[in-house]
């Protein structure tokens, strides 16, 4: 549905009623634009020659200031909850959809433009992105994609050469600071909040609920589409109630099944590998179970079940580390109440979503914490006693999992040497605590050497599972400094090593190096929802 009036121009903040997206085009100014960084990965998804990065034109291009042929600009409606409150119209107000290129797999990848100029869902915002934030988006989109994570990518990011007006830290000091551009891309950006916003309207949008929905299904999930009555899809609920969900009587509830479950198995996966999204509002929900929308996310460094990158979500932690799994339901349990509003499921398959969700949580959580200690089988005691006693000792996260591989399975070693091959990792534990580890790395062990799997096939696995390399803050802050001063090199050189973050990279090991000090500094590193 169109709205009246000119589309390209009318950028007024409003309440667009009754439509799915307006069509706006790009308007971010630029001076000489310049390319920061390319991803040759997502080039050959959209089998663009990376050559053409190359190209004097390239930045305006993918800045939004000279149009793409065939392009049919637009800004997508959507609401969301924020911070667990309904917070009505949100929309894209920064981003711009440029169209969908359809490649010769058949598959349908969206170029969107966050930060190319203010959407009517802009409200009081400009519509523009700083540098910082963009690299920060550019690099962990590409990162978590090589991690194995589902996300949202990033073919390139721009610096427009035009200066951005921020207050970084509410101090009622303005900055200025370099504009970007990043070009996101992914097979759909329709979110939660996509739904929510038209259930929220009333009986009148139902109907447009259920039409975004059939969009989806029929793009994105054509195997739902294609379901059949012979498909054994039915599922007993368990002792309580005895009743059945039949999933292929109704096609929303097993959409919205595949939705639960792909959003639990993300979030398990974000657990894995100590990933804080920082923002889980359910309009930063992918539909399709995709990591989207990086702003003040953070990878652990210490191990701290509470921490949380995003200084807007103090003191409250709503977003931390160890809720995340919490929140995926919430958000699963608004989505529902959303497609249930719309009638297009009933309250049973309502639950029954959710109950999937927790289902899946713990079967992929159980799966992936047995794989990154290379155990034959889960075992929680064991798993809940190291995941305290690195929360005890503030132990870097990444670091340990990745030496834990050179252990051995020996139970003859003697209790001196037991900490040796982990020593990196726990220099800082007090005498007191060594007792603690000694014990806890003798039951270890016992485990593997039970196993009878190999010493060198368990640190193969083991380390396929746990990198070496992740985008801690710090990386991004040092990478961000430099950038700021017109040298790209550092966000080039991490995006490559990012790229093969399971790989030991011989000469890169500083980028594997616990935060230095300078990191810790107040105002360093400091990340909030707006930027
Ligand atoms: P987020 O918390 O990043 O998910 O953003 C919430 C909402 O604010 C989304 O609708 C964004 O499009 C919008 N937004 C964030 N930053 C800006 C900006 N600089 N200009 C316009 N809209 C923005
Ligand atoms: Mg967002
Ligand atoms: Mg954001």
């Amino acid at each position: 549905r169109e709205l009246p009036g000119d589309p390209r121009t009318d950028i007024l903040p409003r309440e667009v009623l009754h439509a799915c997206y307006t069509k706006v085009s790009p308007s971010a100014e630029v001076e000489n634009p310049q390319l920061v960084a390319g991803s040759e990965s997502v080039a050959q998804l959209l089998e663009l020659d990376p050559k053409e990065f190359e190209r004097p034109d390239f930045p305006l291009f993918f800045s939004g200031a000279s149009p793409l042929v065939g392009a049919m600009p637009y800004a997508q409606c959507y609401g969301g909850h924020q911070f667990g409150m309904w917070a009505g119209q949100l929309g894209d107000g920064r981003a711009i959809t440029l169209g969908e290129i359809i490649n010769s797999k058949s598959e349908r990848w969206e170029l969107q433009l966050k930060g190319a100029g203010k959407t009517p869902y802009s409200r009081f915002a400009d519509g523009l992105a700083v540098l910082r934030s963009s690299i920060r988006e550019f690099l962990c989109s590409e990162a978590m994609h090589f991690l194995g994570i589902p996300t949202t990518r990033a073919l390139c990011l721009v610096a427009t050469g035009k200066y951005v007006t921020r207050d970084m830290f509410y101090d009622g000091n303005p900055k200025e600071e370099p504009g970007a551009i990043v070009c996101r891309v992914a097979q759909s950006f329709l979110r939660f909040g996509s739904y929510q916003i038209h259930a929220s309207r009333g009986k009148e949008d139902f109907d447009i609920v259920r039409a975004l929905a059939d969009y989806a299904i029929r793009h994105h999930f054509p195997h739902i589409e294609n379901m059949s009555k012979s498909d054994s899809l039915s599922f007993s609920l368990g002792d309580e109630d005895h009743s059945v969900v039949d999933l292929t009587s109704n096609k929303y509830a097993a959409w919205i099944v595949e939705i639960a479950e792909r959003t639990a198995s993300l979030v398990a996966r974000w657990q894995g590998v100590g990933f804080t999204h920082g923002v889980l509002n359910t309009d930063n929900m992918s539909i399709l179970g995709l990591t989207i929308d990086y702003g003040p996310f953070g990878f652990l460094d210490a191990f701290d079940p509470s921490y949380t990158p995003n200084t807007t979500d103090l003191p409250g932690r709503r977003y931390c580390f160890a809720n995340q799994p919490d929140i995926g339901l919430w958000n699963i349990a608004q989505f529902a109440s959303t497609l249930s509003a719309a009638k297009l499921i009933d309250d049973k398959e309502s639950n029954y979503a959710m109950e999937r969700y927790g289902t899946k949580f713990m079967d992929e959580y159980q799966a992936i914490m047995t794989k990154k200690l290379g155990l034959p089988k889960y075992n929680k005691q064991l798993i809940s006693k190291l995941l305290n006693n690195l929360a005890v000792d503030k132990v870097d996260y990444t670091n340990f999992f990745r030496l834990l591989s050179n252990l051995k399975a020996d139970t003859s070693i003697p209790e001196g040497e037991l900490l040796v091959p982990l020593k990196a990792a726990l220099l800082d534990i007090g005498k007191e605590r060594k007792e603690a580890w000694i014990s806890w790395v003798q039951s270890y062990i016992h485990e593997l050497a039970s196993s009878g799997i190999s010493d060198e096939e368990r640190k193969v696995s083991m380390d396929s599972v746990n990198p070496k390399y992740v985008l801690r803050n710090y990386l991004c802050q040092s990478a961000i400094d430099v950038a700021e001063q017109g040298d790209f090199s550092e966000v080039q050189r991490l995006l490559k090593i990012m790229e093969r973050p399971y790989d030991e990279q011989p000469g890169m090991e500083k980028y594997a190096r616990l935060p230095p000090a300078w990191a810790y500094r107040p105002g360093v590193c400091m990340l909030s929802c707006s930027s």
